[in-house]
């Protein structure tokens, strides 16, 4: 058994050989101190081997053949297989892992792939000419291989009471290096701690993952308590894999999901971000939506969401964008994670644009502080980076610019460069009901209309503002009231 830690990681092939001084004294047994704190160490790596009473059994694998576990060699990106390859060459160990092997067993082509191994980040780096260690909860090192990016971890040990965590028991610091059944305890599910070796074609199934998989059941590897305690996240990633895989979440998996998902508060916005893009883009955003309601997880994710929801045309309006964007994904198209925000919050921003409208704001600036409110809430949660922040108010800021139908405005709004997702969006905001679908078919058809066709559709100029601009001499007298027009915002703000 190998149970030598040293400077915090896993020696292979190190054997600690209990050697004790001792004397026989006057009272008995006398074990030299030195020798006692060697004794008390390989004790407690005894205990850490053999932690929370589980038996030593625990630690094996079943070696699933391949006409078992049915994938196929060819099936395996050849970045994954290559990487595997060069570290089994150099005498590591080296499996695909994860969700990528869970995938192929259930016929659907991953997404990316993991690879875990025996050698550590910077053994792992000194093998490929374009690798580079990334992390620090978990370093891991990203290797190119053609066009791909292969994830590789080193085997992590599984936590025990030195594992460094914040007062919810959260899980903060997580580099320790430990054995392949370590490795495999501390991965989330069952289905995703199943380790596939391309040379020699076996999966090792360390909790019967294939079998739960097969069984079409979500199971967690330990008690789900204890597990969403350590990374919340996980109750997400419940939601989103068993929509993903259509599979049943097991009723431990469940049951405590409702009453834990405030834990979902201390986790940092940057990574709830990332998990929700994930759970949004995964293809079965509507599903997973539905999911997270049935199961009291949506109030924590995106705090806005939950009252969007319960208002039928916001409802309405999320579940059409949704929806879509599942369509895209299955369509291969790109996707736009601003354009997705825009929607998820846009009944948010309507809501604030009213009440500050019916205050006796102007209505475009209103409109501004509605969206950097709207915005500011919701960054308290989920960090929305700054880009796409951008996207996103650039799609709400030309919202009220499509009202505009006559003289020049409509040309002008063709030309902006986010003219295709805030056309999509009013489409969208249309067939919710929220505005009249004549105006969406209006800016289809002036889209479709040649120059003339386009000069027929204007409608007549009723603006008196502009009309009595016009007359005065050019000199910037437009911004100089402080309320800018509603022509010239997005303009503006597209810089
Ligand atoms: P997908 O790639 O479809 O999003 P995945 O399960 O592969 O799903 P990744 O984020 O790629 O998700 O993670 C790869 C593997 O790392 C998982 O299969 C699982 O074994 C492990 N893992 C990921 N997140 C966690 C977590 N929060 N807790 C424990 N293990 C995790
Ligand atoms: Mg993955």
């Amino acid at each position: 058994m190998r149970s030598a830690r040293q400077h915090g990681r896993l020696r292979p092939g190190l054997t600690p050989k209990p050697s004790f001084r001792y004397h026989c004294g006057p009272f008995g047994l006398f074990i030299e101190p030195s020798s006692l704190i060697s004794y008390l160490m390989i004790v407690k790596l005894l205990r850490r081997v053999f932690r929370r009473g589980e038996s030593p059994m625990a630690g094996r694998s079943t070696i699933i053949p391949v006409g078992r576990h049915g994938i196929h060699r060819e099936h395996v990106s050849p970045g994954a297989r290559r990487t595997c390859e060069v570290l089994q060459q150099a005498g590591f160990t080296a499996y695909v892992v994860g969700g990528a092997v869970r995938d192929l067993i259930a016929g659907i082509v991953p997404k990316d792939y993991d690879i875990a191994t025996s050698a550590t980040p910077e053994e792992v780096r000194s093998l490929f000419r374009r690798a580079r260690i990334i992390g620090r909860r978990f370093q891991i090192v990203h290797v190119m291989q053609g066009g791909e990016t292969l994830e590789v971890s080193t085997f992590r040990a599984a936590h025990d009471v030195h594992t460094t965590k914040d007062e919810h028991g959260r899980v903060l610091r997580d580099n320790v290096f430990g054995t392949m059944a370590e490795d495999a305890a501390r991965r989330d599910f069952t289905v995703n701690a199943l380790y596939y070796d391309p040379s020699t074609q076996v999966v090792h199934d360390y909790h019967h993952g294939v079998a739960d998989l097969k069984q079409k059941t979500l199971r967690m590897i330990g008690e789900p308590g204890v597990r969403y305690r350590e990374d919340p996240v996980r109750m997400l990633r419940a939601v989103r894999l068993s929509a993903k895989l259509g599979l049943t979440l097991d009723p431990a998996v469940r049951a405590p999901i409702r009453e834990m998902a405030g834990l979902m508060e201390n986790v940092p916005p940057a990574r709830l971000f990332d998990e929700m893009l994930k759970l949004l883009f995964s293809g079965h955003a509507v599903e997973c939506v539905k999911r997270l309601r049935d199961d009291g997880l949506h109030h924590g994710l995106l705090p806005l969401l939950d009252v969007i929801l319960e208002q039928p045309l916001g409802e309405k309006f999320v579940l059409l964008a949704l929806a879509s964007t599942d369509a895209r994904v299955k369509a291969g198209k790109s996707l736009s994670p601003g354009y997705l925000f825009a929607t998820l919050l846009w009944h948010e921003v309507l809501a604030n644009w009213e009440i500050r409208k019916a205050r006796g704001e102007a209505p475009i600036p209103a409109l501004y502080e509605a969206m950097d409110e709207v915005l500011d809430i919701q960054g308290e949660k989920l960090a929305i980076t700054r880009r796409i922040a951008g996207d996103i108010k650039e799609i709400w800021a030309l919202q009220p610019r499509f009202e505009k139908r006559a003289g020049k405005s409509p040309q002008r709004l063709l030309e902006q460069p986010r003219f295709r997702a805030a056309y999509d969006f009013l489409a969208l905001r249309a067939e919710s009901g929220e505005i009249e679908q004549e105006i969406a078919t209006w800016w289809l058809d002036f889209q479709m209309a040649d120059f003339a066709g386009r000069e027929a559709m204007l409608k007549p100029d009723t603006d008196p503002k502009k009309r009595r601009r016009r007359k005065k001499p050019s000199g910037g007298l437009a911004g100089a009231s402080g309320a800018p027009n509603a022509a010239e915002p997005a303009a503006s703000s597209e810089g």
